[in-house]
């Protein structure tokens, strides 16, 4: 394994919590198409449930799938049964809608719980492990391409996983226009 910097991609998809484009994720697929980048997507369940033909597309571009919870509920918010019912009906239902398995990669909505024992043991009971992030660019809050670009860039070094909110898809022409252009430039060199 080289010394070189190496990046990460993440995206968490889900339902936003507020109106959403359709053709957001797909359009974030698209760019990382054109880049020949792939990354890894944490689906919410539900979302999975909703969307299963974009969802399908995201395992078929070869994109690891991750679990993003049912609900995304809290976990910290839940009992230990709710936990393991929220995570393998996600589990569930993100099998049956992309064919892949996302075991054993998880990522607690909000990162509420990643850190708390009780709930890291039940994920593990689960198959699962979380997974944080070390860059939140942010752009699921509506910063500018350019702002998001210098966040993401001039955060990147070693051990760098970037999350990004797919599902917060009235920030997608933000957040694709750094996608396709000189981020990906950036970032492809390093991404594997
Ligand atoms: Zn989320």
């Amino acid at each position: 394994m080289s010394d070189a910097p190496r990046v990460a991609l993440t995206f968490d998809v889900e339902f936003a919590d507020r109106p959403t484009h359709a053709v957001a994720t797909p359009a974030i697929l698209d760019a990382l198409e054109a880049a020949g980048v792939r990354s890894t997507m944490f689906l919410q369940g539900r979302w999975a449930e909703a969307e299963p033909v974009v969802a399908r597309r995201i395992a078929q571009d070869g994109h690891v799938i991750g679990n993003h919870s049912h609900h995304h509920a809290r976990m910290t918010m839940l009992t230990g049964a709710g936990i393991t019912r929220d995570v393998r009906a996600a589990d569930a239902a993100i099998e049956a809608a992309t064919g892949a398995s996302p075991r054993p990669w998880f990522r607690c909505p909000f990162g509420a719980g990643a850190r708390t024992l009780r709930v890291v043991r039940r994920l593990a009971d689960a198959g699962y492990v979380d997974v944080a992030w070390h860059v939140d660019p942010g752009d699921w809050t509506g910063v500018s391409a350019k702002v998001l670009r210098r966040r993401v860039v001039d955060s990147i070094g070693p051990d760098t996983r970037r999350p990004s909110e797919a599902g917060s898809p009235d920030r997608a022409d933000d957040t694709r226009a750094p996608l396709g252009g000189v981020l990906f430039a950036d970032v492809a060199r390093w991404a594997w």
